[in-house]
């Protein structure tokens, strides 16, 4: 496989105070800075309307930032046209030319800037996204993710320092999508520049990017890695957009070393103080306490003394039951939470497990993150 060194990378992508407000008075980007890694894969996630796409369009200057400015490297490049910046950008819309083959496609934007001999660089590019053999073919007789892959083939062969992903992979089905995923970290990890992804689907942002920012309303709400985005999320929308959680209303009884101790009900619950990201921590506090369905394990309320020390539990009432193959989700009616959502994983099937069961929850307290129980778990 040829590999593609860049030998300058251009630097971090810093946006400073950037923020957009539209003609017609709309906010859609609030002021934000954000500093994306050379080199990483940094995903903008977030629901339709955030302003996700507005920012990318801010950095590939598309569109003109209200305040703020874009910085790549050492360079200002606020005030520069999108042709004159180290970036291109891969759409949702494949916009190849269908009367070129895959190969002029490719080659279009190096014979543009006068470039004669192309073909080494253009079959290296071809083979980085895996299409050689199709080079001669017309963009309709290749499948969408074949002509998506031509689309970031073409975006590449200029190299730009940073290439910014517009949905890219919207339009393919789910199957299509997921193997393009991988194909598109593989394509980074090779070239080495910077990757900026705009997609509302989480699984996505989580399986390709090294860092992903949640935005909620024209503000980044969170950022970080996707493991720690999951495991400590640190709002109810951060937690409820990266899957699902269950959230307890607790109050804050005592310590026991770094620990908090919790009351709620006839739960017993420890936070570790690391997973707690409320403000106060006093006793008497209150913390919305949130678990993921699959930490969670559930035994038959008569089995409960079989259950070890140091987990954290509370009781409930089995309200519904559904086997999705790797797992079967529960769904528990507790006095603590409006409905419990549990995916039991691997477990024996214990016949017992049925709607209007008795059962224990119970799982690891280090499952466990704290959020400001002001915020509506919604
Ligand atoms: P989507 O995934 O649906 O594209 P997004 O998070 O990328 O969503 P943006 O395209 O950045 O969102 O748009 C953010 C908000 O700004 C939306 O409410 C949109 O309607 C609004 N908006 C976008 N372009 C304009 C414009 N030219 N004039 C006025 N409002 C706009």
């Amino acid at each position: 496989m040829t590999t593609h060194p860049q030998s300058d990378h251009g630097g971090d992508v810093r946006l400073t105070g950037i923020s957009k407000t539209y003609d017609n008075g709309f906010t859609a980007v609030r002021p934000l800075d954000l500093t994306v890694p050379q080199g990483s894969f940094f995903a903008l996630l977030g629901a339709s309307g955030c302003g996700k796409t507005t920012t990318l369009r801010m950095i590939a200057g598309l569109e003109e930032p209200t305040t703020g400015t874009v910085m790549l490297g050492d360079q200002d490049v606020t005030g520069l046209p999108p042709y004159k910046r180290p970036v291109n950008t891969v759409f949702q819309s494949y916009a190849l030319f269908p009367h070129l083959d895959i190969y002029e496609n490719v080659a279009f934007g190096l014979r543009r800037r006068g470039i004669k001999s192309v073909q080494k660089q253009v079959d290296d590019m071809l083979d980085l996204v895996q299409l050689g053999e199709h080079k001669r073919k017309k963009p309709h007789q290749l499948s969408g993710g074949q002509q998506q892959r031509v689309a970031v083939a073409r975006a590449l062969i200029n190299h730009p320092k940073v290439l910014l992903l517009d949905e890219p992979l919207g339009a393919l089905d789910l199957k299509l999508r997921r193997q393009m995923q991988l194909e598109l970290k593989r394509i980074q990890t090779e070239v080495g520049i910077t990757f900026i992804h705009v997609t509302h689907d989480q699984e996505e942002a989580m399986t390709m990017a090294d860092t992903v920012a949640v935005m909620n309303q024209g503000r980044v709400e969170q950022l970080g890695a996707p493991t720690d985005l999951y495991e400590n999320p640190g709002s109810t929308f951060v937690a409820n957009f990266l899957g699902t959680s269950n959230f307890i209303e607790a109050e804050i009884a005592g310590r026991a070393g770094d620990d908090l101790t919790l009351r709620a009900g006839d739960g017993k619950l420890v936070l570790p103080g690391a997973r707690c990201s409320t403000a106060s921590t006093a006793t008497g506090d209150k913390v919305l306490l949130g678990v993921r369905p699959e930490k969670i394990s559930l035994t038959h309320a008569d089995d409960a003394s079989q259950i070890p020390d140091g987990r954290n539990r509370i009781t409930g009432r089995i309200a519904d039951s559904s086997f999705i193959g790797v797992s079967t989700q529960y769904v528990v009616d507790s006095p603590l939470c409006d409905a419990f959502e549990v995916y039991a994983q691997n477990i024996e099937r214990d016949a017992r497990l049925v709607p209007g069961a008795e059962v224990v929850l119970h799982w690891n307290p280090a499952h466990t993150f704290g959020l400001d129980a002001a915020q509506d778990a919604e």
